[in-house]
């Protein structure tokens, strides 16, 4: 059954996982939550205790995660952040209902009641967004080099110096491009 829907590229941050939901954004895009039940999945690797999702949430979760790509998008390239898409984070982060707690390992952690909605979900990626947008955590954000991608994702490494969103797709391909150009130049 779930072989039929693309599988999830799943980053360790929150935000940009969800913006990268829908891949290949300047090329052939890639949906990777078409249908409320893979939203629900993906609410689920992504450690959300979800398990209903209407046609109407899944859009909402689609208007937020466009809202992300474009401000995230905007901070990566310095740009004044779009209005409406900051509006619409906003109004996402003020509806969830969630806590933060403190796991035994000092981190910060997001929990849901057990009677928790979609827009609950959404409002803790909303506050994920607004941390990363806001520069509040250790990184920086950037888009990806792959002219037919351009993600947005958020830069860890030590050296700052990221290009891919993911190396094992967008490097990969990358890098495999560039081979098959050296050899035929070296023909
Ligand atoms: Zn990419």
């Amino acid at each position: 059954m779930r072989g039929e829907f693309p599988e999830f590229r799943l980053g360790s941050v929150l935000a940009t996982s969800f913006t990268g939901t829908l891949s290949e954004r300047r090329g052939d895009a890639i949906e990777r939550i078409p249908v409320p039940r893979r939203l629900v999945d993906w609410l689920v690797v992504s450690g959300f205790a979800i398990d209903e999702c209407s046609g109407e949430q899944l859009q909402l979760a689609l208007e937020l995660r466009e809202a992300i790509h474009a401000t995230a998008t905007a901070a990566a390239t310095g740009d004044p952040l779009p209005d409406a898409a900051v509006g619409v984070i906003n109004d996402f982060s003020a509806r969830g209902r969630a806590v933060a707690v403190l796991t035994a390992d000092d981190k910060r952690e997001w929990r849901l009641s057990p009677a928790a909605s979609v827009e609950d979900a959404l409002g803790v990626i909303a506050a994920d967004a607004i941390a990363i947008i806001a520069g509040e955590r250790d990184g920086r954000l950037a888009l990806c080099a792959s002219p037919t991608c351009r993600a947005a994702f958020f830069d860890t490494s030590r050296s700052r110096t990221r290009r891919w969103c993911e190396m094992n797709t967008c490097g990969n391909r990358e890098k495999k491009a560039r081979f098959q150009a050296n050899r035929r130049t070296g023909q």
